[in-house]
């Protein structure tokens, strides 16, 4: 059994079923079995099934999100987009069915076709910072392209996983098609990557842990798709408008308490608007409203346990502090957002990644400097520019070693465009049109007609 604890309360909400190996092995074995009737479900009919999926999310909404605050300490405003995502991506694939069609290719004597074909069981792995939504990106594109899935939330979060599989089945998906199996990593994930029924492993979590999965996946050649961690930079030049980048670079590493990979964690600012940034930024990091995140004006809640907050507060310990903003006393565990003054690009806290609402600011020269320094990373997933030089925003962001960039903005993730990371962190893409063909292997099949 794994105690599930309330990081707004630190007090327990209850026990969750560990699954064994044993378990882990059957319930796969039921999934792939039901492979080859849910494969064969008409797409039209496997279409309407995710759509009534979509449509018992969409009525659970408010439930979903409110356990998502208790679970995840998550505002409930970020919950309520969560848990409305899951219901969108869901609506997003449920067009897919229909749509899934592959070539006709010339050849002599014959006719040429390629289908794209469902790999079998595919294999979920959720961590704990956006649990609904990273769910949601792996099991709708697999379940659209005909694969079953088996799922497993991380051990901190599995509430409102679990209860999307309730929804699942009063939506009237077959049994078998959709499994949450709570559990250790070391346990169930580690037994997705090992057994041979799970055709593909959907990671998303640390690069340590993915490269782990990686290295796992390679003696049975199994697909992976890796979403792992990020040190994005949030670049600002001179001629940007100064008030605005200012005034969102709050959120755009502090949203979700900075637990989010996509989080701009290091600010590099133009020299001779250095000064003034941190000017403009110090009351917008104080104006961040830390609270209780049942509370509809929340802008952040607490981080996920006690041992994270240690680990992000061993980065700041010695770190030149510009400024915190505030954090609510009390049992939960609470950090306040910091602003650290990097001294160079190989302070600790420039370079790894701390998944808390830590942000680093440090200084550059010009463009060639800001975008020597942006990739100065292992990492690749995201990043903003801001500058009202059209011509060098599209230069900076096509120079920039990342997957999602924005301009002049700090995009979230849209169901209906793609994401995923360069370099360490990741590897292929989820959502947005092209992300069912990750769930899919092409087969092309040649039929003769001469006589
Ligand atoms: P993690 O250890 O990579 O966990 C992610 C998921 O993988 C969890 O469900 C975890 O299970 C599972 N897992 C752990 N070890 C496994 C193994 N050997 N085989 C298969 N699955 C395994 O990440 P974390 O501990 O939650 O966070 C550590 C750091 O990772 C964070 O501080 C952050 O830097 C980064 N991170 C990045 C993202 C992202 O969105 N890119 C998300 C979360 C974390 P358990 O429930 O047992 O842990
Ligand atoms: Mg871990």
């Amino acid at each position: 059994m794994g105690e599930v604890i309330s990081p707004v309360s630190g007090k327990s909400l209850g026990e969750v079923a560990s699954t064994s190996v044993a378990d882990v092995d059957a319930a796969i074995g039921r999934a792939a079995a039901a492979f080859q009737r849910w494969r064969a479900v008409a797409p039209g009919d496997r279409a309407r099934l995710l759509r009534r999926f979509a449509a018992e999310v969409d009525a659970h909404r408010e439930e979903l999100a409110l356990l998502e605050v208790r679970n995840a300490g998550h505002t409930i405003g970020n919950a309520r987009w969560e848990a409305g995502n899951v219901r969108d991506v869901l609506d997003y694939y449920a067009g897919a069915p229909e749509r899934l069609t592959g070539h006709q290719i010339p050849v002599p004597g014959g006719l040429d076709v390629t289908f794209h074909e469902p790999l079998g069981v595919v294999g979920v792995i959720v961590p704990w910072n956006f649990p609904m939504p990273i769910a949601g990106w792996g099991f709708a594109p697999a379940l659209a392209a005909g694969n079953t899935v088996v799922l497993k939330p991380a051990e901190l979060t599995p509430l409102t996983a679990l209860r999307l599989a309730e929804l699942a089945r009063d939506a009237g998906l077959p049994e078998d098609v959709f499994t949450v199996l709570p559990g250790a990593g070391s346990v169930v994930g580690e037994r997705f990557v090992t057994h041979p029924a799970v055709r593909k492993i959907c990671f998303t979590g640390s690069t340590e842990v993915g490269t782990r999965i990686m290295a796992g996946a390679a003696g049975q050649v199994k697909r992976v798709t890796l979403e792992l961690g990020g040190k994005s930079a949030n670049v600002v030049f001179a001629d940007a408008d100064l008030d605005k980048a200012a005034a969102t670079a709050p959120s755009a590493v502090f949203d979700n308490a900075g637990q989010d990979c996509c989080a701009r964690s290091r600010i590099l600012v133009q020299r001779q608007v250095y000064d003034r940034f941190l000017e403009l930024l110090e009351p917008a990091v104080r104006a961040f409203r830390v609270e209780d995140p049942a509370r509809e004006t929340a802008e952040m809640g607490p981080l996920i346990s006690a041992a994270h907050r240690d680990r992000v507060a061993g980065y700041v310990d010695g770190a030149p502090v510009a400024y915190t903003g505030s954090r609510p006393d009390g049992p939960g565990f609470w950090y306040a957002p910091t602003v650290l003054l990097a001294e160079s690009p190989a302070d600790r806290h420039w370079r790894e990644e701390i998944f808390g609402p830590v942000v680093s600011v440090l200084p550059f020269d010009d463009e060639a400097d800001a975008i020597r320094l942006a990739n100065d990373t292992e990492y690749g997933l995201s990043g903003s520019i801001w500058t009202r030089d059209v011509g060098r925003a599209v230069r900076v962001a096509r120079a920039v070693e990342a997957g999602n960039l924005s301009v002049n903005s700090h995009s979230s993730v849209r169901y209906w465009t793609p994401f995923g990371g360069m370099k360490r962190s990741g590897l292929g893409r989820e959502l947005g049109p092209d992300a069912l063909h990750a769930f899919t292997d092409v087969k092309n099949v040649f039929i003769g007609t001469e006589e």
